[in-house]
């Protein structure tokens, strides 16, 4: 039986009597038949002050160290089954205490450890939080699932036909990866990878799926009974759900923009705590997180210029110039998606590791990655390029789905850092800096991007640096560019002619490749 727990210095005061608060301790434990129970005890006394029967109790936050404890219970004798209520006021000497109290109540009566995290509402009943809850917003989760709960996103994934293609050349070339294996596809969307993975000769797959989708998952996998009678759907978060087994494989598509952008591989890795047996394997297994700056003096302009709204002195006799700044800064706080000429790149790119199957969940709460480049062309520099791969580390082949400039385009496309303030680059000169990423509870992440330029030539070593430049943006408020049809330029025509007669000559055509104006949320 479980050891009892106690808070030896607690307040006690029974709401029906209006007695005062008396010291007491309060006292986890079972009782004969198991059922958790908690007693308040009065300091030097024997006598129970209250015993309560946690599993009709509920516990009330009312105060910074206050909490209430409602208790339901059967009037007593056998003939009155009426239930009445019983409230009790427990004060703690700190908010600390209280918060501690409340998560070993929650601990008791739900017969399990609580998730880091788990926190009391003002007012609220305490909900045993899962990891997820406990660290995002409702609102943006609520919009996140809706999202994907509509068969027109998974559609346009599933028509990325690099990303479907090389999700089902990795499980199929890997065979023995999943023969006669259990499976759990986490976040299994339409329920795609979960055939496949049958496909491929899985004894068995879980399909974990938060959203509406699920159902639809169920339709289209009960639809091929062949495969289907392999898969179980179940509908629900990967912190939250219970499988009936553990799994030797895991298969998922948690990638956002920029790889971490919707802090999917944040449920990715507690899927593979809660779920993957220690030997067993994840696909994909690790990703990169790959860096260049670039020099894009047209795309530069572009966005400075979308301020430029805001020097009208005479906007309806309105002067709008005190708020250019504002929104100068505004629009370079968007990181820029659309597909790119590598050739705009003004260095060898640097590349950051996650490894699924070793880091930790916390590790992806920040990203901190030094940059370190060395120029191969003299130019300005605007910003720094993002994009990512996977690896499916296969026992049979090893492949990677990348999304790098120059290879074929994914529904990922790139993403761009513009820096409101250029730098100037020779051929040779060395570029530091650090590209800082702190995810929020929406989701997202916020960038903060440092570059700095070295001194550079003879005597370089002596030299520190010589031009910094900085930003903060915002990953979930991105700028879609490709969305941007071409024949919009002739409306826009004064400001276009200007704009290209100052630009270098650069294949500007590839930026306007792959329109699709269907963005996913990945993009999003
Ligand atoms: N596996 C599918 C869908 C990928 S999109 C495919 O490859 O086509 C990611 C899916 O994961 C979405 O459907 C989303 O609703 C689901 N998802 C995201 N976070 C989740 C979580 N914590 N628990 C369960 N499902 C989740």
């Amino acid at each position: 039986m479980e050891a009892p727990t106690e808070f030896p210095s607690v307040t006690f005061s029974d709401l029906a009597t209006s007695s005062s608060a008396a010291p007491a301790a309060a006292v986890f434990s079972v009782d004969s038949s198991g059922k958790p129970r908690l007693r308040f005890v009065q300091t030097g006394s024997a006598a129970p002050l209250a015993e309560l029967d946690l599993e009709t109790t509920q516990v009330f936050r009312v105060g910074p160290a206050d909490l209430l404890c409602v208790s339901e219970e059967s009037g007593g004798n056998a003939t009155d089954e009426k239930l009445c209520s019983k409230a009790f006021k427990v004060g703690f000497k700190t908010k600390d205490d209280s918060k501690g109290f409340a998560t070993t109540f929650e601990e008791w009566k739900n017969g399990r450890s609580l998730k880091d995290g788990a926190s009391l509402e003002n007012g609220l009943i305490i909900p045993s939080k899962s990891k997820f809850d406990s660290k995002i917003e409702a609102t943006s989760a609520k919009m996140y699932f809706h999202y994907y709960g509509q068969l027109l996103h998974q559609q346009n994934m599933l028509q990325d036909f690099v990303r479907t293609g090389t999700y089902y050349a990795a499980v199929l070339e890997n065979k023995s990866d999943f023969e006669g294996r259990v499976v759990v596809d986490v976040g299994a969307g339409s329920g795609i990878l979960s055939l496949f993975a049958a496909q491929a000769g899985a004894k068995h797959v879980y399909a974990v799926e938060a959203s509406e989708m699920a159902e639809y998952a169920q339709k289209l996998i009960s639809g091929n009974p062949s495969l289907g009678q392999r898969i179980t759907v179940i509908k629900g978060k990967v912190e939250e759900v219970e499988l009936p087994e553990k799994a030797d494989i895991l298969i998922s598509e948690p990638m956002g923009t920029l790889l971490v952008n919707e802090r999917m591989l944040e449920s990715y890795i507690i899927a593979r705590d809660r779920f993957l047996t220690p030997s067993g394997k994840m696909f994909p297994t690790l990703g990169r997180i790959h860096m260049a700056p670039f020099s894009d003096e047209y795309l530069y302009v572009e966005v400075a210029n979308k301020a430029l709204f805001w020097q009208q002195q005479n906007f309806f006799g309105v002067d709008l110039t005190p708020l250019h700044g504002s929104a100068f800064q505004g629009y370079f706080s968007q990181p820029v998606v659309d597909a790119f000429d590598p050739r705009l790149l003004v260095s060898p790119p640097t590349f950051h590791t996650l490894d699924f199957t070793r880091m930790k969940e916390e590790d992806l709460y920040e990203l901190d990655i030094p940059l370190n480049f060395t120029a191969t062309v003299g130019t300005r520099v605007h910003g720094l390029a993002c994009w990512f791969d996977v690896l499916f580390n296969g026992s049979t082949v090893q492949r990677w789905l990348t999304t790098a400039p120059g290879s074929p385009t994914t529904h990922w496309y790139q993403l761009r850092c513009v820096l409101q303030q250029p730098l100037y680059v020779m051929a040779g000169q060395q570029i530091t800096g650090r590209l800082h990423l702190v995810a929020h509870s929406a989701q997202s992440y916020t960038v903060y991007l440092t570059l700095s330029t070295k001194m550079w030539g003879v005597g370089a070593e002596q030299g520190g640096v010589l031009q910094t430049s900085t930003g903060k943006l915002e990953l979930k408020e991105p700028y879609y560019r490709l969305s941007q049809p071409q024949s919009y330029a002739a409306s826009d025509q004064q400001q276009q002619t200007v704009q290209t007669q100052s630009m270098p000559p650069q294949d500007i055509s590839q930026l306007q490749d792959e329109i699709d104006p269907s963005l996913s949320l990945e993009q999003l």
